[in-house]
C-alpha cells in the first residue's frame, strides 16, 4: 500500500499527468486541514502516513512516526485502563481480518503518556490497480472525544439529580393526597373526593416518571456492576411470574407460567436450562414484561414460557391483550414511545420501560423483541445464551475459586 500513498504524494510533481496531480494535490490539502487524525499503514503495519492532526493528537512529529511500527504510537487501553493486546486493538483487527472496525470505548496514550479518549475507525485498503494482494494496508482515521463524553456524563449526571430531587416532594404530595381522600384522616365532599382523585393520579404518574428516568440514567453504569451467576432458567421465570399473581387477579386476569406437561396432564420432568447472567436485572426485564402484560390486557390472560433452541434460551410472555398496530411495533424499544390510540389512551406510562429493558437485556447478550396481532394479544420474548452441561460445570467452578479468592482477600 505504500505505493499508492507516495503516489499521491509524489504525482503532484509530475508534468506529464496534470489531472492526476492536481487530484493527489487536492487530497493532501484535505489530509492536512482536516481535523481529525489521518495516519496510513501499510500491509505490515508501518506508518506511511501521519497528518497534521494527528501529530497535534499524539504529540509524535510525523517525521518520527513514518517508518515505525504503529504499535510504537499507538498504544491504546480499555475502560479498566488495562493495555490492549493484538486482539483487542482495532488497527491489528482490521488488518487480520480485512474488516472494518469502529471503537469509541478506548483511550490512546500520547507522547507525554496522557491517555485521550478517541474514537477511532481503522478501515482496510486493498490496492485494486495492483495485483499484489500483498499491496494492502489500513487507513486510521480517529478524533478525541473526551469533551463529547464529559458533555454527555455532565447531561445524564443533571437529569439523575433532577429526578432524584423531584421525587422526595412528589411522593410527600401523593402521600398527602392519600390522607386526605381516607375518611379516617379526613372530611371531604363528594366533589373535593373526586378533585383529589385526579390529583393522586397524576401524582403517582410524575413519580413513576421521575423513578423511570432516574434508572434510565442508570442504565449505562449497571453493565460495570452486573452481579452474573448461573441461573435456571425455568425456576427463575417461575418465580418472577408468581410475584405477579396478585396484580392478574386484581384485574380478574389468568395468569400461569407453562410448565411443558405430558399429554395426560402429569409434569413431566423438565429439562434444565441454564444461562449465565445478573438474576435480579432479569427479574426487572421479566417482571416488565409480565406488568405490561397484565396491564394492556382487559380480559383472558397471561402465559409466560420458557424455550431453547439449544443454544439459546428464550423467556415468552403471551397476552390476549389489546395487542400492537403494526406500524408502532418498530418503534416499540424506543425512548418514550407509547402506542397512542383509543385501547391505551387511558392506560398511564412513561414509554421508557421497554426501552430500558432492552438496554439492560443487551448488557446481558441478550436480544428482546415481540409478535403481535393488533386486537388479540401480544408475544413479548427476551433470549440469552444458554450454557450446555459442561460450560455450567465449569463456571460453576470458576466462581468457586473466584469466591474463595475473594474470601482470602487475594
Ligand atoms: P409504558 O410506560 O407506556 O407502558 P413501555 O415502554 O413499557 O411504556 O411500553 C411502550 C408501549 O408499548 C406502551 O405504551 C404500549 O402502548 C405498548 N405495549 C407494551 N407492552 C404491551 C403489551 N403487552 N400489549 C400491548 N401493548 C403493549
Amino acid at each position: 500500500m505504500g505505493a499508492i500513498f507516495s503516489k499521491l504524494f509524489q504525482d503532484k510533481n509530475a508534468t506529464t499527468q496534470p489531472k492526476a496531480a492536481i487530484d493527489a494535490l487536492k487530497s493532501e490539502i484535505v489530509i492536512n486541514t482536516i481535523s481529525d487524525g489521518i495516519a496510513c499503514v501499510d500491509e505490515r503495519g508501518i506508518l506511511q502516513l501521519f497528518n497534521p492532526a494527528a501529530v497535534a493528537l499524539t504529540g509524535w512529529s510525523a517525521s518520527d512516526a513514518k517508518d515505525l511500527d504503529f504499535h510504537s504510537i499507538f498504544k491504546f487501553f480499555d475502560a479498566t485502563d488495562h493495555a490492549v493486546g493484538d486482539d483487542q486493538n482495532p488497527i491489528a483487527t482490521a488488518l487480520r481480518s480485512g474488516v472494518a472496525v469502529e471503537r469509541r470505548d478506548l483511550t490512546l496514550e500520547t507522547s507525554s503518556k496522557k491517555h485521550l479518549q478517541v474514537s477511532i475507525k481503522v478501515t482496510p485498503i486493498v490496492d485494486a490497480n495492483n495485483q499484489n494482494a500483498t499491496e494492502s494496508g489500513a487507513v486510521i482515521v480517529f478524533r478525541d472525544i473526551s469533551a463529547e463524553l464529559k458533555d454527555r456524563s455532565e447531561q445524564t449526571e443533571f437529569i439523575s439529580t433532577a429526578s432524584h430531587e423531584m421525587r422526595t416532594p412528589v411522593a410527600i404530595i401523593e402521600g398527602y393526597l392519600g390522607m386526605l381522600m381516607n375518611p379516617a384522616t379526613a372530611t371531604i365532599d363528594a366533589r373535593a373526593m373526586s378533585y383529589a382523585e385526579k390529583a393522586h393520579e397524576a401524582s403517582k404518574r410524575l413519580g413513576r416518571l421521575f423513578q423511570d428516568l432516574l434508572d434510565v440514567t442508570k442504565v449505562d453504569d449497571v453493565r460495570e456492576h452486573l452481579e452474573l451467576s448461573l441461573i435456571d432458567a425455568g425456576a427463575a421465570a417461575a418465580q418472577i411470574t408468581d410475584q405477579f399473581q396478585m396484580k392478574a387477579s386484581e384485574k380478574g386476569l389468568k395468569l400461569a407460567y407453562m410448565n411443558q406437561q405430558n399429554g395426560d396432564g402429569i409434569k413431566s420432568l423438565q429439562p434444565v436450562h441454564i444461562i449465565y447472567a445478573d438474576l435480579y436485572q432479569l427479574n426487572e426485564i421479566l417482571g416488565n414484561i409480565i406488568e405490561n402484560a397484565i396491564k394492556y390486557t382487559k380480559q383472558g390472560g397471561v402465559a409466560v414460557s420458557v424455550e431453547s433452541t439449544g443454544s439459546r434460551v428464550r423467556f415468552v410472555v403471551r397476552d390476549t391483550g389489546v395487542g400492537i398496530p403494526a406500524e408502532d411495533v418498530p418503534h416499540l424499544f424506543q425512548k418514550f414511545y407509547r402506542v397512542d390510540n383509543s385501547d391505551t389512551r387511558e392506560i398511564g406510562g412513561t414509554g421508557l420501560g421497554l426501552y430500558l429493558i432492552k438496554k439492560l437485556a443487551e448488557n446481558m447478550g441478550g436480544t428482546i423483541g415481540v409478535e403481535s396481532d393488533y386486537g388479540h394479544g401480544s408475544t413479548f420474548w427476551v433470549e440469552f445464551n444458554e450454557l450446555t452441561r459442561d460450560q455450567a460445570v465449569l463456571k460453576a467452578q470458576e466462581l468457586k475459586k473466584k469466591a474463595e479468592l475473594n474470601s482470602l482477600n487475594l
